[in-house]
């Protein structure tokens, strides 16, 4: 009975692990900024992200008090920062969030649980160019398997989508009906072995056809191909590339306009305990106003956890 004993100790510890005081989404300069905030202030916290759009650039001039640079060796000395303080960082790619009486970040390789959350993914990727994505959202054309699967509870749905991230809807999805197919739309599947193995196990149909258009006029019919094949369907669901900000806004009820988190003064969302920085937030799309979001994001988390201690 030992063993069973030293197997309880192993999870449980490597639970608290994953257990954190802030979880930052975004590996930009305003969840780098945030993260330095935020572990100073003793807070543990860890940066989910992979690179920024910042280390395309060959040149950086206009960012006060710092030499020309490359993108990339800002960004590098920006994780050297926060490693130098603490932050743990991790090379993964958040598919969802939840919120119960913690956060959990779901991510292509783990779950991670916070008390509080900065969204800095950066700008939200451009729609899927296929004919009548726009006339037909709302018309079963959706983005979020959690809010809208209920009403396809028994019908035949797509999930649009190759990564980590639609397989994740897919299996949301499966709370509502066991008639799903993938399609890739000419992507080869760029998902993690556990995935990989549960789309065998469950026998999901896959179709990697390029998509041409969603027909239909009061609500989808079909889904058309390139080489004029058609498949019908009751519903569609796009989770396309990476999630990004408004799709996570989406799953937790953040309010967005015009593709953008609405935070307030303090980069506060509508969810408490849930921040949001830099490009994702809209407006003058730069380094500077990303860092001064991201302290503004980090020193909010570090109030509100502070709030949160003096409350038990
Ligand atoms: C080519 C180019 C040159 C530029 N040059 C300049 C310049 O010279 N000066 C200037 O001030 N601005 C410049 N900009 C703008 C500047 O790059 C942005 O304003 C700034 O990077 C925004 O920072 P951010 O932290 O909000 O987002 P980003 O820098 O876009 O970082 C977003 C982070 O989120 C991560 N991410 C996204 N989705 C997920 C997910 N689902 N899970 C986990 N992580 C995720 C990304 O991997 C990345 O780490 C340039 C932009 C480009 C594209």
């Amino acid at each position: 009975m030992i063993w069973i004993y030293y197997i309880n100790i192993y999870y449980m510890s490597k639970g608290d692990l994953l257990m954190y005081d802030v979880i930052i989404i975004g590996k930009g300069p305003a969840g780098l900024q945030a993260a330095l905030y935020t572990a100073r202030a003793k807070l543990k916290t860890l940066v989910i992200g992979k690179d920024s759009v910042i280390e395309k650039s060959t040149r950086i001039d206009n960012y006060c008090c710092a030499p020309s640079q490359t993108g990339e060796e800002l960004i590098a000395i920006g994780v050297q920062q926060g490693k130098a303080v603490g932050v743990e960082f991790k090379k993964e790619i958040a598919v969802s969030i939840r919120k119960n009486s913690t956060f959990e970040v779901i991510t292509d390789n783990n779950t991670y649980k916070s008390k509080a959350v900065i969204i800095a993914t950066g700008q939200p990727s451009k729609k899927i160019p296929i004919k009548n994505i726009n006339y037909l959202e709302g018309k079963g054309i959706h983005y979020c398997s959690t809010c809208d699967g209920f009403f396809y509870e028994g019908l035949k749905v797509g999930i649009i989508g190759y990564t980590d991230y639609a397989i994740q809807e897919l299996k949301e999805m499966q709370n509502y009906t066991n008639n799903i197919t993938l399609y890739t739309n000419n992507q080869e599947l760029d998902i993690n072995t556990i995935n990989q193995k549960f789309l065998k196990e469950q026998n999901i149909p896959i179709i990697t056809k390029k998509i041409y258009s969603f027909e239909g006029e009061q609500m989808i019919k079909k889904i058309s191909f390139d080489d004029q094949s058609e498949e019908n369907v009751d519903g569609v669901f796009i989770a396309y590339g990476t999630a990004s900000s408004v799709d996570f806004a989406r799953k937790l009820g953040i309010m967005i306009q015009d593709n953008a988190i609405q935070v307030d003064d303090n980069q506060k969302t509508n969810i408490d305990g849930l921040y949001a920085a830099g490009d994702c937030t809209g407006g003058f799309k730069q380094i500077s106003t990303a860092v001064g979001q991201g302290a503004l994001a980090g020193k909010s988390a570090i109030e509100y956890i502070k709030k949160l201690k003096e409350e038990i």
